[in-house]
């Protein structure tokens, strides 16, 4: 059994009252309505781990409310992409993981590709690489996400002793 680590850059984040605030803001811009199903959506978030998957998301609500549609949640996460409050990330082949990234600094992701433990960093070095990148090309960088894909110690462990995987 691994213990849970903490995560590299713990941080305050913002109260679900502003990050309701911003989202009702951002869907009046759209001309959509803010619906209790969408505050309810938005209350399972801030709960749920830091990174987590659509699916789970899904059975969360599911299991409190199943009058929330999956087409719904799909949306409205989808809306919360568009907005900038979450930001969506691979989790491997054809899979993605969510994360709130408002009042949260820039930071990438190590995923181990076998339990799914997502690590967060930031390295300068890398950021300057990136910027360079796009000097070269001559691009004005707007975003990035980098993400890397790999096995962690304790998964490595396991498969060397053959070991069960660990729940
Ligand atoms: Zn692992
Ligand atoms: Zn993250």
């Amino acid at each position: 059994m691994t213990p849970p680590e903490p995560q590299a850059l713990p941080e305050e984040g913002p109260s679900l009252e502003d990050v309701l605030l911003r989202f009702r803001d951002f869907l009046s811009l759209k001309g959509l309505r803010f619906t209790r199903e969408r505050e309810l959506l938005l209350a399972a978030i801030f709960h749920a781990p830091r990174h987590f998957e659509a699916e789970d998301l899904i059975r969360t609500v599911h299991e409190r409310n199943s009058r929330v549609s999956r087409a719904t949640i799909y949306r409205t996460l989808s809306l919360l992409e568009e907005s900038g409050i979450l930001q969506k990330s691979l989790f491997g082949h054809n899979r993605h993981f969510y994360e709130s990234v408002v009042g949260r600094h820039h930071h990438d992701h190590i995923v181990c590709i076998r339990c799914g433990q997502i690590r967060e960093f930031d390295d300068s070095r890398i950021e300057a690489v990136q910027i360079e990148m796009c000097e070269r090309f001559g691009y004005t960088m707007v975003d990035h996400l980098h993400e890397i894909f790999g096995v962690c110690s304790a998964c490595q462990k396991q498969e060397a002793t053959g070991g069960e995987p660990a729940a």
